[in-house]
């Protein structure tokens, strides 16, 4: 399972468009609370064991100044209580409603990731994504109405024209090409040294998915593809991305950088690829630039993996 791909949260997504339910579960002292703020999710635990914070649910809404309105639900736990999401604003001045009543930290999901259970990550996933839409959205994008929250907060609506907003996901293609015994990764500038990882880029308006990443590797790469293989997918919340991964074969032309987003792109064959996975990061190439593979909770990783075994 990917990182941020493990959820096991039942979203309850019925319950949404169920004001008797909803009025209950917003009363309900049995109810919870995530508090994320613009600087991460609410982690507590030790170091080595982070897990996701939680908090009674009316604590959550007087320590933020929320209305119970914009409380939104995330879903129904294994207890059968209602888990909500309380995005809290820090006031100026303030340390704001951080959670640290419940002996909580705000920690960039990126940090603690890799030491999260698959569940927890996919939850955090999950509510960091969903925080940052409603951050971002709280006006209607056709008139400039401040929008109001539906459906338990998974929609928001504009009293004005009556016009429905989603929350937004941006997929993304992530590639490897492979040709036979090699495989191509990129680097950008600004990587750790020796890191290299798979192509990626945004699906344009209008595009399938095949044809996002034959145009992204030929964009960056000057590389043409012939077919390819979805991989999995990974929910990226950061702040929005759904990162669907790929192994594409190449059908033509010499890899070099051809945008300033690449600084460089290369074969590395299979004994150099297997020597950073055994090595987990810096292996020095004969005279090459050396490989530091992408981290375990990146696709990326997986993709190159996938394609070793
Ligand atoms: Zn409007």
């Amino acid at each position: 399972v990917n990182t941020f791909s493990g959820a096991t949260l039942d979203r309850a997504a019925h319950r949404r468009t169920d004001a008797g339910w909803l009025a209950a579960a917003l009363a309900d002292p049995a109810s919870r609370a995530l508090v994320t703020t613009p600087e991460g999710v609410p982690i507590t635990g030790d170091r080595r064991d982070p897990r996701p914070a939680t908090t009674p649910l009316a604590d959550a809404l007087a320590d933020s100044g929320r209305a119970p309105a914009e409380a939104i639900l995330l879903g129904v736990g294994g207890d059968d209580a209602a888990l909500f999401l309380i995005d809290a604003v820090p006031r100026a001045g303030t340390r704001g409603a951080d959670g640290a009543q419940a002996g909580a930290r705000i920690t960039n999901l990126r940090d603690v990731a890799a030491r999260l259970s698959p569940g927890d990550a996919g939850l955090l996933a999950y509510a960091q994504a969903l925080a940052a839409w409603q951050r971002t959205h709280r006006f209607c994008g056709i008139c400039g109405t401040a929008t109001v929250p539906e459906e338990a907060g998974h929609t928001r609506r504009c009293p004005r024209d009556g016009s429905t907003h989603h929350p937004r996901t941006d997929p993304v293609v992530i590639a490897i090409v492979t040709n036979g015994d090699r495989v191509m990764l990129g680097r950008q500038p600004g990587w750790p040294r020796g890191r290299y990882s798979a192509l990626a880029g945004f699906v344009e308006p209008g595009e399938s998915l095949e044809d996002a990443v034959a145009r992204e590797i030929a964009e960056e790469a000057g590389v043409q593809i012939g077919s390819i293989t979805y991989h999995s997918s990974q929910p990226w919340p950061f702040p929005g991305s759904l990162m669907i991964g790929f192994l594409a074969e190449h059908a033509g032309g010499e890899p070099r950088p051809l945008d300033a987003e690449l600084e460089d792109v290369r074969w590395f064959d299979r004994a150099q690829v297997t020597a950073a996975t055994a090595e987990d990061g810096w292996t020095d190439g004969d005279g090459g630039p050396g490989l530091l593979l992408p981290p375990s909770i990146a696709v990326a990783r997986r993709l190159i993996e996938t394609w070793l075994s």
